[in-house]
């Protein structure tokens, strides 16, 4: 059966289609104007003081580790219930990922886990906002070690009261097509300390430097920016939308056997994914499979857990996530009525 219902989509409008019209016009193209009121608007909207827009998250990443110094050697904690692309960045610059197991309600790294792992070598923890709900940052701010907050799920999201990438040291951010909002393909890395940012900003560009330092190629263009300034006004909207739909999930499946996201005070659920998790005899693989039958497409929220990189064992969350979760679709563009026929198909095949 066809797809009727994608699990993630980007959602643009005519503004962005002007927007990028205007910079092809214009002959303008890479890096320029553009990218500069990208980079000025989106500390706005962080409240954030300084930020630097890259070619991807993953690029955001490799520079927040450059930036604070983290070198080969260097012991790297990081979540092992996350994207591949952390564990890339820290090995890009010959550090030693410590993988470490997540929490079980929230997804996000687990502060005993952390603590654990901890030993002299340590020089950073890359704490990712897990798919829209910001981590628990105070016990790991309070370790004194720097951190990199990942908020590729996470943009426009709060930690008690403050935007989430101000809290650390550093933030990254990802604008991948389905991401929270989008560039294409993008990143920035934002900072209220002007020295990480300013290192970033030289390492980005190769040419027209007197020392032959390595540096790197990561620039944004402003065809990119454009559509970036525009997502950065809509995406109010895109966080009200998906905790609407959130709110409507919950209301369908609230009281069936299904274990739903939690939402907690001081930090609110943006929702970029609704992850659940189906009772215990359903296997979750098949699960993916009758719903595609359905037309609904849902993954697994993680493609697979990064201390299989090497073969470790220790986080078990991790791998019991890998067999109980579930992501369904959710995103802007869905409406209340295609959220009740997925929780309609879910109810009539798992409850
Ligand atoms: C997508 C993602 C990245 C990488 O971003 P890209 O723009 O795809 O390079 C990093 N961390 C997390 C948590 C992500 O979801």
């Amino acid at each position: 059966m066809k797809i009727m219902i994608p699990h993630s989509r980007p959602t643009l409008s005519k503004a962005e289609i002007k927007a990028v019209n205007e910079v092809l016009s214009s002959c303008q193209i890479a890096k320029g104007k553009k990218v500069e009121e990208f980079e000025s608007d989106f500390c706005k909207f962080q409240n954030i003081r300084n930020a630097v827009a890259v070619n991807s998250g993953t690029s955001a990443l490799h520079m927040a580790l450059l930036a604070l110094d983290i070198k080969g050697g260097d012991q790297v904690i990081i979540p092992s219930y996350s994207c591949c692309a952390i564990l890339n960045a820290v090995l890009y610059i010959g550090a030693d990922p410590v993988i470490t197991d997540v929490n079980e309600d929230d997804f996000n790294i687990s502060f005993e886990a952390v603590l654990k792992n901890l030993t002299k070598k340590t020089k950073a923890i890359i704490v990712v906002h897990n798919f829209g709900l910001p981590a628990e940052l105070a016990p790991l701010k309070k370790l004194g070690l720097p951190i990199i907050e990942d908020c590729a799920h996470t943009v426009g999201g709060k930690y008690k009261d403050k935007n989430v990438g101000s809290f650390g040291d550093i933030g990254i951010f990802s604008f991948y097509a389905t991401k929270m909002m989008t560039t294409a393909e993008g990143g920035m890395v934002a900072s209220n300390k002007a020295s990480l940012i300013d290192k970033i900003k030289d390492l980005i560009e190769y040419d027209q430097k007197r020392n032959f330092k390595l540096r790197y190629n990561y620039k944004m263009s402003d065809i990119q920016a454009a559509i970036g300034i525009k997502q950065l006004k809509q995406l109010p909207g895109f966080i009200d939308k998906r905790q609407k739909l959130a709110k409507q999930y919950f209301q369908l499946l609230n009281e069936s056997g299904f274990t739903l996201p939690k939402d907690f005070v001081d930090r609110k659920h943006l929702y970029y994914r609704y992850i659940i998790k189906l009772a215990k005899k359903h296997n979750i693989f098949n699960a993916i499979k009758k719903l595609g039958k359905e037309g609904i497409e849902c993954n697994s929220p993680v493609f697979q857990p990064l201390h299989r990189a090497f073969k470790a064992k220790g986080c078990p969350v991790s791998e019991k996530l890998m067999k109980e979760a579930l992501s369904i679709p959710i995103y802007p563009s869905l409406s209340l009525h295609q959220i009740g026929f997925v929780a309609q198909k879910l109810l009539k095949l798992f409850n």
